[in-house]
């Protein structure tokens, strides 16, 4: 029987519940299916609005947007027989990046793993961005399908800043190619379903799919991204929200230089126009984030950088197409377009718990950011190397015990206390406004490389990340300065409290 229930949420999304716990995000992506687009007139682009103002209106630009279109690899997967019985290793459920990376390296250790997906081959609809040093670091470079040779950042219309940090698009189709290839020569068996329940014995658990059959297990991997299907969380679940619009658009031409990507463009002139749309940007502001591939290819995506409830996407889209007409981009044609709701921060799950978790479900997107894609593949030897040690070599730990280990492998406590440090940072920011964003984002790209690449990459820790937070005040204009300590204090003080109570889950 299939739980999976579907309601409409405040973002205008779907919102899929699980059999467990209640889904937060959704993404929906189209892809070009019909090139035949259903190009409407110009016209509908303004609406007049109630105070005479002329409003941006979404729905021409939607209209571009193709029907959604699942694509998927051409692979011959090897399936997991149920009327064998046989109980496998580890049963990774979801496969995403997170689980596929997971189910890779433990297979290749010679464990059995079954990979339970309702569409295993379908290609990743997400557009992953990331920093070229952290796919260089995994030697996944062949995974990037362009790289900028920096990036800037608009803080308004007299300052930008410009990063000299190669950023790069990820390949889904080849990160997710090379992922199952993997999982095929190393014997990983998938099986198309979804997963509703768990039940756990001493040794072993029983996983239900939808489609009635069970699959039995040692381990139980959790990576079901956003769903946060099995992973159990016992504190109110009180996420700030990233939520963009993006479109991957053929346009007339565009102004950004194709060498580097935008990072974020924080400027509003595009709305002085347009005093209500002005003055919801001035409150809770969006930036354009864009990765030009051409002259006339550009992927475009308004952005909340994190706020609580999040921003509707109706508004999001006004503002994109605002911008757009402001900066003289005419979009011709969409191939695909993404909406994005990214819960971020909120607690972590129960630790530890019998269920293991990565990604999504595990509480390891950056809480300031809205990243994970990099931590994730990083941090999945880790836990596939922890499953593998306590399951072989490590005397044959099973049940809660082998799941308490690997859980505080994946979140020991310096990790811990560096997300703590990230939900301080949110906290901040969920309380600026434009003007506020924009100082917080001069002083801290004017720091030394060190500090904001190890900050936005989850490469610093505690020590470090005090030394940051000092240098990011002392960077501050005064006006900054004032302002963070006014806003900052409470969250401070949370941090605190929050560092103090955490201990050891094994005390
Ligand atoms: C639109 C969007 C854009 C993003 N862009 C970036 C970016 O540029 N850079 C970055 O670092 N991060 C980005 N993120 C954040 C994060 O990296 C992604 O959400 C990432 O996909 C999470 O990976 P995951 O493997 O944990 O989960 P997912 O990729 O969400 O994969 C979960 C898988 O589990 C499956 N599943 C769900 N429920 C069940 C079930 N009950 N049984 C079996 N299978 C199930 C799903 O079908 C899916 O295949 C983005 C997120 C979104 C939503």
């Amino acid at each position: 029987m299939d739980t999976v229930l579907k309601t409409h949420n405040q973002h205008g999304f779907l919102r899929p519940v699980c059999g467990f716990s209640e889904t937060v995000s959704i993404l929906s992506s189209s892809k070009l299916q019909n090139p035949v687009l259903r190009l409407s007139s110009r016209k509908g682009h303004l609406r007049r609005a109630k105070n005479g103002c002329i409003r941006a209106s979404s729905a021409a630009l939607l209209e571009l947007v193709p029907e959604t279109k699942k694509e998927n690899l051409e692979f011959e997967l090897p399936l997991y027989d149920p009327s064998k019985g046989l109980v496998v290793d580890l049963a990774v459920v979801g496969g995403g990046p997170a689980g596929l990376a997971v189910a890779q390296q433990v297979s290749e250790a010679g464990l059995t793993v079954c990979s339970i997906d309702p569409s295993p081959k379908l290609i990743w609809p997400n557009n992953y961005g990331v920093w070229v040093d952290e796919f260089e670091a995994m030697d996944l470079l062949d995974c990037l399908d362009t790289t900028w040779s920096g990036a800037v950042v608009f803080i308004n219309d007299r300052t930008k800043k410009d990063l000299g940090r190669p950023y790069g698009r990820v390949n889904r189709k080849q990160l997710k190619s090379k992922m199952l290839q993997k999982c095929i020569s190393n014997g990983v068996k998938f099986h198309q379903a979804k997963v509703i329940k768990v039940i756990h014995e001493e040794a072993k658990s029983l996983l239900i799919c939808n489609d009635g059959v069970t699959i039995q297990a040692t381990v139980v991997l959790d990576a079901t991204g956003f769903s946060r299907c099995l992973v159990q969380y016992d504190k109110p679940y009180n996420p700030g929200y990233q939520v963009a619009y993006g479109i991957l658009a053929e346009v007339e031409e565009h102004p950004f230089d194709v060498d580097k990507m935008v990072f974020m463009d924080w400027r509003d002139s595009h709305l002085k126009g347009n005093m209500e749309l002005k003055e919801r940007n001035s409150r809770i502001p969006t930036f354009l984030y864009a990765m030009p591939f051409s002259s006339n290819r550009i992927f475009l995506e308004e952005t909340s950088l994190v706020a609580r409830p999040g921003l509707a996407m109706e508004d999001i889209q006004q503002r994109m197409v605002a911008r757009l007409k402001h900066l003289g981009i005419k979009v011709k044609a969409i191939e695909e377009d993404e909406r994005c709701v990214i819960p971020m921060g909120g607690p972590l799950p129960v630790l530890p718990q019998r269920v293991v978790g990565i990604g999504g479900t595990a509480g390891m997107v950056h809480p300031s950011t809205g990243y994970m894609v990099a931590r994730t593949l990083a941090a999945a030897p880790i836990v596939a190397n922890s499953i593998v040690s306590y399951l072989g070599s490590n005397g044959g730990v099973s049940g809660n015990e082998l799941s308490a280990n690997v859980w505080k492998d994946l979140w020991p406590i310096k990790r811990r206390r560096q997300r703590e440090f990230f939900c301080f940072g949110m906290d901040i920011l969920l309380k600026l406004d434009l003007l506020g964003t924009r100082r917080f984002f001069n002083a801290f790209f004017d720091l030394e490389p060190h500090y904001w690449h190890g900050f936005l990459s989850s490469r610093l820790f505690l020590s470090e990340l005090v030394f940051f937070g000092l240098s990011l005040f002392s960077h501050a204009s005064n006006t900054s300065r004032v302002e963070i300590m006014a806003k900052g204090t409470l969250p401070l003080v949370k941090m605190i409290g929050n560092l103090i109570q955490d201990r050891e889950f094994d005390d």
